[in-house]
């Protein structure tokens, strides 16, 4: 005979979340569920399914109520630079090579490591408030300031330093303090594994990243997958993202740049390529053959009109069984939210093909959470609502007008939300953000080093020409 449930005395665990309004999974069945129950313990999830049965199976010293909240996984943001994140409205109106040569990487060389480490921290307490809870970084100058400021807001990071041994390319010049020798830029990121490897208790994955295919050699390019394939990490790199960089892949070295990699034996699995947009149909192939993830990240498209959304085949690769991950790129161009980079994927895609079929928002949400984390190589601890997996989640306050009325969660958090609805967000079952503010660093603080940090990086650079309004100040 089956045991009667209600005579089983109930287990502890740490948190109970309960009377979820929404619980979105993206477990393996794609379950939604209404009036839905979290148990938490040892920072994972015990128990996923409705309150009142998980309530006969669960008791916590702590339960939070989820009336009028829609709960998510934490989102990953599989590509952001956190260097960037004191340039917004630096880099308006460029084009590829302008924006890589005349604003950014003038910016990024201006960077000292109290900047980078203020940008850092600044990029997490943004993402955390739109209910990012990993993002991966591509790296910059200063990636143990990075890891510093990351790891103190309690945040999952994916980290890299970055590497180009090539000082010009068809596209321009890079300043003279980021190019470094070959065998420099794998020392450097060899050096990252030794310092790091195994700390902050899984919150910390390590990648080898090269910044871009046409500033980079192809011994520098072999070097790091070797890195990577020893530590079995991910190698990531931005790849197609404009006409201009595949043009001037193929006029440096006679190859479209998919083609480039498939030549040097490093593209496969474990490859993550950022943007993807401007492809050859044989690259098409190579993507559908070797299955690198890629990272679609609408808004620094739209911002610099690099048209790869127009004329690239993410929803197309995606049907191919390739699998495409959503990044917020930067705040060069404006928003670092990951809702509203899902809004952009699956409205755009809609345009520019002329069919509403076109990546339903559950694709887009798939992108956001549990792609990101194959991309990553954490599909197994993140990326879904799941017994087992890390208690990473996100409270989205479902009382606000943009969330009412309320039929269908995933549709309004896809075309309706934003990530300024974000509420609570939980990572490895500790709450991270309360009520909108940071609950392992000083906040307000934060703000204040921020603004200061912004007036010292704009003493150092030429302001008139970066900063594009048109109108007199006064
Ligand atoms: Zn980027």
């Amino acid at each position: 005979m089956s045991q009667h449930p209600t005579l089983t005395a109930p287990q502890h665990c740490d948190l109970l979340i309960t009377h979820i309004d929404w619980l979105i999974t993206v477990d393996p069945a794609r379950r939604v569920i209404t009036d839905a129950c979290l148990a938490v313990l040892d920072g994972k999830f015990v128990g996923v399914g409705k309150t009142a049965d998980l309530l006969q199976r669960w008791q916590a010293p702590r339960t939070e109520l989820g009336r009028g909240r829609v709960v998510t996984p934490g989102f990953i943001d599989n590509h952001l630079h956190a260097s960037f994140q004191l340039s917004r409205g630096l880099a308006d109106e460029a084009n590829a090579q302008q924006f890589l040569y005349d604003h950014m990487y003038p910016y990024e060389a201006a960077n000292t490591r109290e900047d980078v480490r203020v940008s850092s921290a600044f990029a997490a307490l943004e993402l955390l408030r739109h209910g990012v809870t990993c993002f991966t970084d591509p790296g910059n100058y200063h990636p143990d300031a990075t890891i510093e400021a990351v790891m103190s807001t309690g945040m999952r990071l994916v980290a890299a330093c970055s590497c180009f041994d090539k000082t010009k390319s068809v596209m321009g010049i890079l300043p003279p303090s980021m190019i470094e020798s070959t065998g420099a830029c794998l020392e450097k990121t060899e050096g990252l594994f030794e310092r790091y490897l195994g700390q902050h208790k899984g919150k910390l994955t390590l990648s080898a990243s090269f910044r871009g295919m046409n500033n980079a050699s192809d011994e520098l390019i072999v070097g790091l997958k070797e890195i990577a394939n020893k530590h079995k990490v991910k190698l990531q790199t931005h790849a197609c993202f404009s006409y201009q960089t595949h043009d001037a892949s193929v006029s440096g070295t006679g190859k479209a740049e998919i083609e480039r990699l498939e030549s040097l034996g490093v593209l496969d699995e474990n490859m993550i390529l950022v943007h993807s947009g401007w492809l050859e149909p044989q690259e098409l192939a190579l993507l559908v053959k070797r299955k690198p993830t890629l990272v679609c990240s609408p808004s620094s498209s739209l911002h610099n009109g690099y048209g790869y959304m127009a004329a690239g085949k993410h929803p197309e690769l995606m049907a191919m069984g390739v699998n495409v991950s959503l990044g917020s790129d930067h705040a060069s161009s404006g928003v670092v939210d990951m809702v509203q980079e899902m809004r952009m994927a699956a409205c755009m895609y809609k345009e520019v093909r002329m069919n509403p079929r076109v990546m339903p928002p559950e694709h887009a949400v798939e992108m956001a959470t549990l792609n990101g984390a194959k991309g990553v190589g954490l599909q197994d601890h993140i990326g879904s609502i799941e017994v087992g997996k890390q208690a990473d989640f996100v409270l989205f306050d479902a009382t606000l007008p943009e969330w009412q009325p309320l039929y269908n969660p995933v549709s309004n958090l896809v075309y309706s939300a934003t990530g300024n609805t974000v509420k609570d967000v939980f990572i490895d079952g500790e709450q991270v953000l309360k009520n909108g503010e940071l609950t392992q660093i000083n906040h307000q603080s934060l703000m204040l080093q921020v603004q200061e940090a912004a007036k010292r990086i704009s003493s150092r650079l030429d302001m008139k020409r970066l900063n594009k309004l048109l109108w007199p100040v006064h």
